[in-house]
């Protein structure tokens, strides 16, 4: 099933799960926010759709990377030239150099491996938040698993669920849980082989039983 489709679904489910857990419109349209995330969050291990959103696009980051180590090289040989050697060469030579190599050969997967250890950096950075620790953790695994494995599990419902468990104690929002967990279950739900238009199925009972469903 498609991302778009995937953000639908789970919005939906969230609002319903966020106007469940109390009933009144603003707990419903958080919900709606949280499970949208949650419901493109399981194709976190694919390079399409959900991942594009959480990364910053390819093009971009690759720039922006390579833009960064010119900046540090040409400002490297300058101060050579102006001040004479520095004992800090190496060091953003060095940089400099790995940024430009790092632009060439990175992939949209380790972009996101990035983007995972960057989001562990702020959860230590916001008082080692256990949540954001763990979900920076989600993002890194995700970005080394083959599609529809264990992001497309009860195992990972259950390890998603712990994200929101620790992000709730920090940050109690009222229908958090229910609304990610709903948003989350209704992804692979639509994955199922169930509907016609899945030809893989989701295999839930990993890695007990790696039947397709
Ligand atoms: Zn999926």
């Amino acid at each position: 099933m498609k991302g778009t489709s995937h953000l639908l679904i789970g919005t939906a489910a969230g609002a319903i799960a966020g106007y469940t857990a109390q009933p009144d419109v603003k707990t419903a349209l958080i919900g709606a926010m949280i499970g949208g995330v949650s419901g493109v969050a399981p194709d976190l291990d694919t390079n399409g759709l959900a991942s594009n959103h959480i990364t910053v696009s390819k093009k971009v980051s690759k720039w922006l990377m390579e833009t960064a180590g010119i900046v540090i090289l040409l400002t490297l040989v300058y101060q050579t030239f102006t001040e004479g050697l520095s004992s800090d060469i190496y060091l953003y030579g060095g940089l400099g150099l790995l940024l430009l190599i790092v632009s060439r050969i990175i992939t949209q997967r380790r972009m996101l491996t990035i983007t995972g250890v960057l989001v562990m950096l702020l959860g230590f950075v916001l008082g080692e938040s256990i949540g954001i620790l763990l979900a920076g953790s989600y993002i890194i695994m995700a970005s080394f698993l083959p599609h529809r494995s264990y992001t497309h599990s009860l195992l990972g419902v259950a390890f998603y669920g712990f994200i929101l468990h620790y992000l709730y104690a920090e940050w109690p929002i009222d229908g958090m849980v229910a609304a990610g967990l709903a948003g989350y279950l209704s992804h692979l739900a639509a994955d199922m082989k169930l509907l016609p238009v899945n030809r893989r199925g989701v295999k839930w009972f990993l890695p007990i039983w790696k039947q397709e469903f």
